[in-house]
């Protein structure tokens, strides 16, 4: 079989996506990669089609035993055959494993970083084959990331302790240089082929709210999403705690997690979610890596998280299947200054010198900033995103909160009149100061400086007071760009150009592009063309059966899935399988009962 027919059968995609296919043939032409894609962005199959492919068995290093599960359970449903070796396992469950395991059952096997140095995890590798080694997560190697694992560093001994080296494959969502240097560095991978995909998600909509009061902003975003699957991030555990508990007696099913609460507590509460019974998770960003639930349709971040990276990595959780989901951030002033205190207080590391620490702290106040910059900017929320990890975007992608709320077209004429005759007017006086001030006198703040300078007196104090600060600011600019006004100085101050009299006179008008304002949520674009009571059905199905088999639903086909299902309305097996998603096992094993069921209902309809 080709890697085609591979993706075909067994994982029932059509086509490849960015990268992977390149990956994929490096792979099995013998060369160690390192595959940086966006959480969501399809790694696994970048090595499970090379594992199927090679004589061998190939090795998984993996963090969480919960992904391992879940990954293996998916294998196991596209009529793979995996195991995961890990602390979970019982002994007997474990002597099982390495039993099959000798057999040659498997093709892919998950082991924690911590097995792979056991005597039995050695001696078995050395007997067998292992073609490929694939280091799933792998910034858990670097120090320089949160998730830094120690076992991670054991990998190279392995790797050597092996009679013939196998190909290594390292992925991660992480692409900061530090990183991906000390990936490459620390695993030595050797010339390897490094790909970095495009970070954008385009079936996300991003939007920042700055609500007067969160709680009952989140309350009407999850009422308008009835029985849909999602996770709500906050900053401290006593917040996970608190809107858990408001979100329960407010009728929603609602479960937490956070570093705090016992492993047992945990591991039920993240199961429940895995498995739909509560569908809402609040939780801290201890909960997430390798979560690969695919039908997560919103995260709703209740703070604003500490750095991009961090929002980024959490917000993809969102529509791993591709369908359109929602990454909603609820702003305010407080978590800024939330996050400013738990940089400037936060653990010292003893490795460090003085100097660096300094470093590290002026590193993580100024990626702070940029995080604050995203929530507050009037431009398209993907194109700063992007613009941030250094990738190239359009000005307008129209999915999201920015973009959507659309621009007008004002006469800014007379607001501008009042800028230039604000900034002659204290120039007659001598005085000069910069935007901010400006914008400020115009709207009537009332502070020491402006007290201090009696400006509070003049009659242009106050004289914009009903113009929004964002809306003086935009025309300012403008005026900026278009040559009326100036800056000089080395704090840059304003002063009016020759230019700016014919504004004043009325000679010349303005029109400036301007956000709409005071609007509010408006949810990402449904899909109108799904049938919504077939949809139903079909889930309902989908539930029945993982209950029958005990797995996440998600295992058994993806929302993704389900949505082509009522598009393409496939009735025997041949057109199951053009649904993206199905392949050949999974056709055989659960096709007859999703094509009665859609035969049924379109009997019904007619
Ligand atoms: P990552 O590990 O990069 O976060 P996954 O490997 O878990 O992402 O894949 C995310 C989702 O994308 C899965 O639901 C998977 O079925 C889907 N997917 C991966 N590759 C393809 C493809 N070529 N076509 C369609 N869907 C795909
Ligand atoms: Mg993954």
């Amino acid at each position: 079989m080709d890697k085609y027919q591979v993706l075909n059968k067994y994982f029932g995609h059509s086509a490849f996506r960015e990268g992977q296919e390149e990956i994929i043939d490096k792979i099995l032409l013998g060369r160690d990669v390192l595959g940086i894609m966006p959480t969501g962005g399809g790694k696994s199959i970048c090595y499970q089609i090379p594992a199927l492919m090679f004589d061998g068995i190939t090795v998984v290093v993996s963090p969480l035993i919960s992904l391992m599960k879940d990954q293996v359970n998916s294998l196991w449903q596209s009529g793979i055959k995996a195991a995961y070796i890990n602390s979970s396992l019982t002994l007997p469950q474990y002597r099982e494993v390495f039993r099959r395991a000798y057999l040659g059952e498997y093709k892919i096997i998950y082991v924690a970083p911590e097995r792979l140095m056991t005597d039995e995890f050695i001696a078995f590798s050395r007997q067998m084959t292992i073609s490929l080694v694939t280091v799933d997560e792998a910034h858990c190697v670097s120090q320089w990331g949160q998730d830094f694992r120690p076992g991670y560093l054991k990998i190279t001994t392995y790797i050597d302790s092996l009679p013939n080296r196998p190909v290594v494959a390292a992925f991660t969502a992480t692409a900061t240089s530090e990183v991906k240097e000390d990936i490459i560095r620390l695993l030595e991978l050797q010339n390897p082929f490094t790909l970095t995909t495009g970070f954008d998600r385009k079936n996300l909509y991003f939007a920042v709210l700055k609500p007067k009061d969160k709680y009952t902003a989140l309350k009407k975003i999850l009422s308008e999403k009835k029985d849909k699957s999602g996770i709500v991030y906050c900053l401290a555990r006593r917040t996970v705690e608190e809107v858990c508990e408001n979100l329960n007696r407010d009728g929603f099913a609602a479960t937490r997690y956070h570093a705090g609460l016992s492993e047992e507590e945990r591991h039920k509460n993240q199961n429940d979610f895995l498995y739909d019974r509560s569908t809402v998770m609040v939780a801290t960003n201890a909960f997430g890596m390798g979560i690969d639930k695919s039908n997560v349709s919103f995260v709703i971040h209740y703070n604003m998280p500490s750095d991009l990276e961090s929002y980024y990595q959490e917000a993809g959780r969102a529509g791993r299947d591709g369908s359109p989901a929602e990454c909603i951030l609820l702003y305010s002033g407080r978590d800024v200054r939330v996050n400013q205190y738990l940089i400037e207080n936060s653990e010292e590391n003893e490795d460090l010198t003085p100097q660096m620490r300094k470093k590290v702290k002026e590193n993580e106040l100024e990626k702070l900033k940029q995080m604050t910059y995203y929530c507050t900017v009037n431009k398209c929320l993907r194109e700063y995103m992007l613009n941030y990890f250094d990738e190239e975007a359009p000005s307008f992608c129209g999915n999201c909160s920015n973009c959507q709320r659309g621009f007008e077209a004002v006469d800014a004429t007379e607001i501008a009149q009042r800028i230039i005759s604000c900034i002659n007017t204290l120039d007659d006086r001598n005085l000069h100061f910069g935007k901010a001030m400006i914008v400020d006198i115009l709207r009537g703040v009332e502070n020491d400086r402006i007290r201090r300078f009696h400006i509070d007196g003049l009659s242009i104090h106050g004289i914009l007071h009903k113009v929004s600060a964002q809306r003086l600011r935009a025309v300012v600019e403008h005026l900026l760009e278009a040559g009326y006004l100036k800056t000089e100085g080395e704090y840059p101050v304003l002063y009016t150009c020759d230019r700016a009299k014919n504004i004043a006179t009325g000679r010349e008008r303005i029109t400036v592009r301007l956000p709409v304002e005071n609007t509010v949520y408006r949810s990402g674009g449904e899909e109108r063309d799904i049938d919504s009571e077939l949809f139903s059905e079909l889930k309902a199905l989908r539930m029945r059966l993982a209950a029958r088999m005990h797995v996440p639903a998600y295992v058994i086909f993806t929302d993704a899935s389900l949505k082509d299902m009522c598009r393409k309305c496939p009735v025997n097996r041949e057109e199951l399988l053009r649904v993206s998603g199905v392949g050949a096992v999974k056709a055989d094993r659960y096709g007859k009962e999703f094509c009665r069921l859609i035969a049924a209902h379109i009997n019904r309809k007619g």
